[in-house]
């Protein structure tokens, strides 16, 4: 596979405060875990390990926050795919009901860690809409709000005329609101986890690849391409969209596509109050959804789904740009002056999945659209369960690895299906149609 698009073409790149120093493993050390990834979720293992006493030492292959969590929408979503009445069927009334509070509560925890620890992360927890493209996805969201509603969530359903308003375009035909979204700068949130898991007594490695993986009697011998080890009796492994040939097949239970985003340059007082106007955060219900939203310097972003191989020119987000123009006929002519884009990592039920293939390895992967708070939210269930050994600590239920059927042709298939639907209901269809 082709090396991955770089993190530093980034708009979060460019305006994210400096990292703390990382510095790469230089020498052998030993610790309680030792965790795989420096993302949200090895992250917020890492932080709340170290606050609850736990020695932990961390080892990213680039630097922290490189993967999907320093270059996604940065939009705060709480909950999963699935509806709560989705989840209590799925799951039963009492573990359905655990999770539902679980993935309930992501987007305070993430809200709730930038100001325990005054990160110097932008942010504005002004909710997330969520717009409907067709008259069936419009009775699908108000069903969403009424039942978030009934859970004592401030959520509320859009009409057309609401959804034109607070989404400042009358592409959509209704929508909802769900309060407890919101939006930060990824990048700096990343850095913020990081700086405030380092105060914490964490360790963390920067430029330090993890190549190898040994089990010696109790212990786990992790390697590094330098040559260096860590000795742990516990291994995360949270690699996420990024993950590679470390674990057997855990590559393949996984479709990584990549994930585009487009940046305008700053707009105007008079069109950022045309656009978004209350400061939302928003994505939509088409099958390969179209997420935007304005940053805290009134750049208007538009993410979506793009080619399935890395990109190799800016035609390869000409689409998100002409979507902007379709949307927002009023940006049209403004200059792009980012592109970037990131793999997430999807799974066959578009849920995270947690594997333990031996004792005291812990693995944590499926990046979906909601990773910045669900990831979080992982981190800090992964950090509760190797304090405790408690596996109710863990929102999910333990799986075995299990490899796509014909993972390279499902991979294929992928790439087929994101073609079809960026024919179908990839382009900006008018209101009436
Ligand atoms: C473009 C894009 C837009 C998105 N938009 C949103 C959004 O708006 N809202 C939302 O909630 N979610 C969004 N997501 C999803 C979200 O970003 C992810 O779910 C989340 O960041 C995943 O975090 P993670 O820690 O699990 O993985 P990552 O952040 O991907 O971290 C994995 C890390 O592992 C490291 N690594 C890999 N292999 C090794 C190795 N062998 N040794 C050491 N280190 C290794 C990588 O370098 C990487 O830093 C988006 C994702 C993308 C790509």
């Amino acid at each position: 596979m082709a090396e991955p698009f770089p993190l530093q073409p980034s708009l979060w790149h460019a305006t994210a405060p400096a990292a703390a120093e990382t510095p790469p493993l230089a020498s052998d050390a030993r610790a309680d875990v030792c965790i795989v990834g420096a993302g949200y979720a090895g992250l917020s293992t890492a932080l709340h390990l170290a606050e609850a006493g736990v020695s932990v030492v961390v080892l990213e292959a680039r630097e922290p926050g490189w993967g999907a969590s320093g270059r996604n929408g940065g939009q705060v979503i709480p909950g999963i795919k699935y509806d709560p009445s989705e989840i209590v069927a799925k799951y039963g009334t009492e573990a359905g009901a655990a999770l539902v509070s679980f993935v309930a509560s992501t987007a305070d925890l993430v809200f709730g860690l930038i100001e325990k620890h005054g990160m110097e992360v932008p942010h504005r927890r002004a909710g997330w809409i969520q717009g409907a493209h067709t008259p069936a996805m419009v009775e699908t969201v108000k069903r969403r709000a009424d039942e978030w509603a009934m859970r004592g969530v401030g959520a509320r359903f859009l009409d057309a005329d609401a959804a034109s308003r607070l989404i400042g375009t009358d592409r959509y035909l209704g929508g909802w609101l769900d309060p407890r979204g919101g939006g930060v700068q990824p990048l700096a949130y990343a850095r913020g986890l990081a700086r405030t898991a380092l105060k914490a007594g964490a360790a963390i490695h920067g430029q330090s690849p993890v190549i190898g993986l040994l089990r010696d009697g109790g212990n786990w011998i992790v390697r590094t391409a330098q040559g260096a080890t860590v000795t742990a009796p516990r291994v995360v492994i949270a690699t996420n969209g990024y993950t590679g040939d470390l674990i057997p097949k855990l590559r393949q239970t996984v479709i990584r596509p990549n994930s585009f985003i487009v940046a305008t340059e700053p707009l105007s007082d008079n069109i950022a109050g045309t656009i978004l106007p209350e400061g939302q955060v928003t994505s939509d219900t088409r099958q390969l959804l179209l997420y935007f939203r304005k940053d805290h310097t009134n750049r208007l972003l538009m993410g979506g789904r793009g080619p399935f191989r890395e990109p190799r020119d800016a035609a390869d987000w000409s689409h998100l740009e002409r979507v902007i123009g379709k949307m927002y006929p009023q940006a049209k002519g403004l200059r792009f002056d980012y592109r970037w884009c990131g793999r997430v990592a999807l799974t066959r039920d578009f849920l995270p999945h947690l594997h333990e293939p031996e004792p005291g390895l812990l693995v944590d992967i499926g990046c979906m659209g909601r990773g910045v708070g669900l990831q979080t939210a992982m981190g800090r269930a992964m950090a509760l369960y190797l304090s405790t050994g408690d596996k109710a600590s863990l929102p999910f239920p333990v799986t075995s690895i299990t490899p796509l059927p014909l993972h390279a042709l499902n991979e294929l298939y992928v790439s087929a299906i994101i073609a079809w639907y960026r024919l179908t209901d990839g382009g900006m269809k008018d209101r009436a149609a």
